[in-house]
């Protein structure tokens, strides 16, 4: 086996949605992951944001084995444990005691539960971000805010507002009595790791009280961790009514949840939505290992910490522009170079990222990372923007 081979042979049978990638990948430990050439890589984009554990975490494959084992699919007309503790776990983590979780595979789905729960207010409009990304199915895709994504699939639902992300007065001006739901995420990922004002979530949160719509946070990206707290929204004080969670929920699986808090918690009835693998055993399994391992690590105190060592660290690189983001969820604007000409050099040098943006590189390491790991792939990503200049 080898990449090329690989490579050809993805390319005549697998469809050309994604362009096509250079290296094929066939195994991982740790943040360690090998290629079909048998080249090892630093693997800081972790499929991104969503191997929270690493490859091959003990504490999963534990949890996934005995599950598979025991029971692996019960549909949604019978109970299993592994649903309900998971559930509950992630109710406790919003500290609202009404919170109810709806489960599914992914983040777009995730995000279509949201926007079908929040048409059980009766109002249909929504508001979301220019730029922000929140999954490619047809209702996701009509929330997403990046046109070259959504136009070759017009029409889209009708009644979706985009207004710049950060503006309040925008946000303002679009929020009206009719709006059902404004969508957000706390940091947009996809757009190149884009932070707020300290206090745009706390703003928008009071212009959805005043006129009634629901305040859901896209959290599918900045969430389980990531940021150095459970969903990306926390430090803004704010308690949203919708959280939608996947890529790092299930510790690698597919894995992804719509938490609704107080009033919105019981606007599904019977027959509302449904999902054939939602909440499944085996990723159910692997979400609540992937929590229990992180909460017996302290590992979000350990993100934080880490993620302010490497924003000091990679800021002062000459050739860095400005690094942005929270914990390990970090964009590296590199100003005038090009960040798919980086990525690729580090590729090259034994580094996974990836280009968020033509300007930016994101990183999004597992949780897992080791300090030791974090200065390897400082003084790599030195000398690679060094030999660019
Ligand atoms: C990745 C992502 C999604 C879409 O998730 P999928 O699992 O690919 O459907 C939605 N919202 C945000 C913020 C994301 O980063």
């Amino acid at each position: 086996m080898t990449n090329r081979r690989m490579v050809n042979r993805w390319k005549s049978s697998v469809q050309n949605n994604y362009g096509t990638p250079s290296i094929a990948l066939i195994k991982g430990k740790g943040l360690v992951v090998t290629d079909a050439d048998g080249k090892q890589y630093l693997d800081f984009l972790g499929g991104i944001a969503t191997n929270i554990l690493g490859h091959a975490h003990p504490a999963l494959i534990k949890a996934v084995t005995k599950q598979v084992s025991t029971l692996s699919h019960v549909s949604n007309f019978y109970v299993h444990p592994q649903a309900v503790e998971l559930a509950e776990k992630l109710a406790a983590m919003t500290s609202d005691k009404s919170a109810k979780v709806f489960f599914c595979q992914s983040g777009a789905e995730a995000n279509e539960a949201a926007l079908k729960l929040s048409r059980r207010t009766g109002k249909v409009r929504i508001v979301a971000a220019q730029g922000a990304f929140h999954g490619r199915t047809m209702g996701a895709l009509s929330m997403t805010g990046q046109p070259a994504k959504r136009e070759p699939f017009l029409p889209l639902i009708k009644g979706v507002k985009h207004v710049p992300f950060g503006d309040i007065e925008a946000m303002r001006k679009a929020i009206t009595k009719k709006t059902a739901m404004v969508i957000l995420e706390p940091i947009m990922g996809e757009a190149g790791v884009i932070v707020p004002p300290a206090d745009y979530l706390r703003e928008v949160r009071a212009l959805c009280d005043a006129k009634g719509a629901l305040l859901v946070i896209d959290a599918v990206q900045t969430g389980m961790g990531r940021t150095g707290d459970w969903f990306g929204y926390e430090y803004s004080g704010i308690t949203p009514d919708v959280i939608t969670l996947a890529k790092g929920l299930g510790g690698g699986l597919p894995l992804g949840a719509m938490i609704a808090l107080g009033k919105a918690a019981d606007l599904f009835q019977p027959g509302d939505h449904g999902s054939t693998f939602g909440g499944n055993p085996v990723t159910t399994a692997a979400g609540l290992a992937a929590i229990k391992f992180m909460e017996s690590q302290k590992i979000l105190k350990k993100v934080e910490k880490q993620g302010v060592y490497l924003m000091q660290e990679l800021a002062v690189i000459p050739g860095v522009a400005e690094v942005r983001g929270a914990g390990l969820l970090l964009g590296i604007e590199l100003g005038t170079l090009k960040a798919a000409d980086i990525a690729k050099a580090l590729q090259n040098e034994g580094v996974l990222v990836n280009a968020a943006n033509p300007t930016t590189i994101r990183i999004a390491p597992a949780l897992i990372v080791t300090d030791a790991q974090l200065k390897k792939f400082v003084a790599i990503f030195r000398k690679v923007i060094t030999d660019a200049k």
